[in-house]
């Protein structure tokens, strides 16, 4: 056969590729393509190593459940192996693998469970007494990375288990940490009102935050877990798995009980025979957009745990169970053009602008390109013709350039290293994605700030929109923020498209706006990594811009919820004279430096530190916590030498155990009152 050196290079290449990504997915959690473009190599692959068995290598990606652990957590070897499910992409391949289970076990009916396939991150939760003491990532199915602390963080996990699994010597239970795409959205704004980089979809936002050094970082992420399996139980009563997960969630995994959260646990259902199983796999497909999270096809599984066992499992995957995968919201269109904007850092955003398409009902004219690297990666060009995808409501991106559509003598886009709107240099640090203008008086990276400082969870200055800013800037009007409180009535109403009326009443909202308070202040002026929530904490702390000014970095970095990184970004600030130039005028314009109800007199809980646990009757977590900060103490999540008291209230968790251990003094509610000056 002539071909054969062809076939030969072709799956070297299909190799190459499948490595690459098994890597960009499972230790980088930065895949580049979608998984049904992933399915594709895959397959392709498979379908050529059948047809040329002698071409099979034993390090072939088909031979191995693929990806590494990441170093640097301790690994943990899976008892069962967390393999990997054998995909169906139609009804009827469905129908076959019900016609292999059959020739497996002969003359045996099946019901199975049919499930919502959430797209997260892999986990196994190792309970033993009903306490949890181990969390693992899967890793590459059978090595994974010890992940404990980070996933008791995630709300949804329980630590400890109720009811009857709560006697079991040893239970295994595995699931999908995912995110909400409300929490995504939310996420999303808040990392860029900071000035980060925001995550292309829910599955990066969930996976990447499961694995950092730092607990804190999971806890601040607005993770779920999404339960679908016990790998291992003593005793192992346990006859379907639909009863598994039902005792599951009677034992703490609890299913949610509001809005859309409901709708998930809706598709978790038992289906008679296999028709009613594909049924329940185009219901959830019509769905998928009104789940609320990620969820790229249904679960088949067969339901009797005793069938299950008999069935087994290859290598590679379980013989019980298949991934019926939906098909992929992709279309091709053409770019007409790549845009570039520039943000309130300066950085400099690609999208491309494109010839409007339909993708699942949703017209789509424009896509995310991330940065100067994607579009080097894609090798993207204006005139291109490009394959899309779309995936829930997130900005769709661009999986690839259909180059046999390129016209001739096109060439590479060029990323610009000046700002395209003021021109100066645009500079992108060693090691940063983001090239940013650096520029500090640039008129769009002032219009964008001034559209913060103006809005809603800012300063709040109602009718200080686009084209008021566009013009206050392009007129030279404004050119700082304090600018704005010496704008008057008249000259506002000289504004293209603002009437009298509306001149007064802008007016009147910024005027209005000095009274807004330190917090809100804090966050209007738009200091890296010091969004609304953070602003808040400063101003409690602090009380006054004076104290703030002066706070040492050592200072702000000891303060609960602020972190070196924040304290650094903070102190930089204050340290620019241009800065404090701008708040000086701020203030000589009449805006209020200072936050109500902080008291900057004595601060008697100054430098103690807190833990809470249970349940507090007077107050929630969060007012205990505010309290405790604004009288200078610090509230942390875990007991140790170091902690001053631990408050106590109902249904403590084992940190009241700590405490005990360790011979820190407990509170209990009326004594906490006491000492904060509440009773
Ligand atoms: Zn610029």
């Amino acid at each position: 056969m002539a071909d054969i050196s062809k076939v030969r290079a072709k799956i070297e290449e299909l190799r190459r590729l499948i490595r690459r990504h098994d890597y960009l997915y499972y230790v980088l959690d930065r895949p580049e393509v979608s998984d049904a473009e992933y399915d594709k190599l895959y397959q392709e692959l498979k379908r050529l190593e059948e047809a040329h068995p002698d071409l099979i290598t034993p390090d072939s990606p088909t031979q191995r459940v693929g990806g590494q652990p990441v170093e640097g957590f301790a690994q943990v070897q899976h008892k069962v192996a967390m393999l990997s499910l054998d995909n169906a992409y139609s009804a009827d391949e469905v129908r076959e693998f019900e016609a292999r289970i059959k020739r497996a076990l002969p003359g045996e009916r099946f019901t199975y469970v049919a499930e919502a396939k959430v797209d997260g991150l892999s986990v196994a939760l190792l309970y033993e007494q009903g306490r949890l003491v181990r969390g693992a990532t899967r890793g590459d199915g059978r090595t994974g990375e010890d992940v404990t602390l980070n996933l008791m963080k995630v709300r949804s996990i329980p630590h400890r288990l109720d009811g009857p699994l709560a006697k079991f010597n040893v239970l295994e239970v595995r699931g999908e940490v995912f995110m909400w795409r409300q929490g995504f959205e939310r996420l999303k704004r808040k990392l860029e009102e900071e000035g980060e980089e925001p995550f292309a979809n829910p599955r990066n936002a969930a996976a990447g935050p499961v694995r950092p050094k730092d607990p804190q970082i999971t806890a601040a992420r607005p993770l779920d877990i999404f339960v679908y399996g016990v790998s291992h139980a003593e005793p192992d009563p346990f006859t379907s798995h639909y009863q598994a997960m039902h005792q599951l969630h009677e034992s703490g995994f609890r299913i949610h009980s509001k809005g859309e959260k409901n709708m998930l646990e809706r598709y978790r259902r038992r289906c008679g025979d296999i028709e009613a199983a594909i049924e329940a796999c185009r219901e959830v497909e019509e769905a998928r957009d009104k789940l609320g999270c990620d969820c790229d096809g249904v679960v088949l599984k067969v339901d009797s745990i005793e069938q299950e066992r008999r069935l087994g499992s290859t290598t590679h995957h379980p013989r019980w169970a298949i991934a019926y995968k939906f098909p992929a919201q992709q279309a091709t269109t053409i770019i007409k053009k790549i845009e570039i904007s520039v943000g309130r850092t300066g950085a400099l955003t690609p999208t491309a602008e494109l010839e409007p398409v339909e993708i699942a009902g949703a017209t789509i004219s424009r896509a995310t390109l991330h940065n100067a690297d994607e579009i080097e990666r894609l090798d993207v060009r204006e005139g291109d013709t490009v394959l899309i995808e779309r995936a829930g409501d997130v900005i769709p991106h661009i999986l690839q350039v259909v180059t046999e559509k390129r016209r001739p003598r096109t060439k590479p886009f060029s990323f610009p290293n000046r700002c395209p709107v003021c021109g100066a240099e645009a500079f992108r640090p060693e090691g940063e994605v983001v090239s940013r203008c650096t520029n500090s008086a640039c008129p769009a990276r002032l219009k964008q700030s001034l559209l913060h400082f103006g809005s809603r969870r800012a300063m709040d200055i109602e009718h200080l929109g686009d084209a008021v800013v566009e013009q206050l800037v392009d007129r030279s009007l404004v050119k700082e923020f304090a600018d704005l409180y010496g704008l008057d009535v008249k000259t506002l109403a000289d504004l293209e498209r603002l009437a009298e009326k509306s001149a007064t009443n802008l007016s009147r909202a910024i005027q209005g706006s000095k009274r807004q308070g330190l917090g809100r202040l804090l966050f209007a002026l738009g200091i890296r990594y010091v969004g609304e929530h953070v602003a808040a904490i400063l101003a409690q702390h602090y009380g006054s811009m004076d104290r703030l000014e002066k706070a040492p970095e050592e200072e702000l970095a000891e303060i609960y919820g602020i972190g070196p990184r924040i304290a650094q970004s903070v102190a930089l600030y204050f340290r620019q004279p241009e800065n404090r130039r701008q708040i000086e005028q701020l203030r000589k314009a009449g805006v209020k430096m200072r936050e109500e109800g902080v008291t900057a007199g004595p601060r008697p809980l100054a430098g103690k530190i807190f833990v809470l646990t249970g349940g507090l009757e007077g107050f929630s977590r969060d007012e205990a916590k505010e309290l405790i900060v604004r009288q200078g103490g610090r509230v942390t999540s875990s007991v140790s030498k170091k902690t001053d008291y631990v408050v106590v209230g109902k249904d403590p968790g084992s940190k009241d155990d700590d405490a005990k251990r360790l011979g820190v003094p407990t509170l209990d509610e009326a004594a906490f009152k006491k000492l904060i000056g509440k009773a």
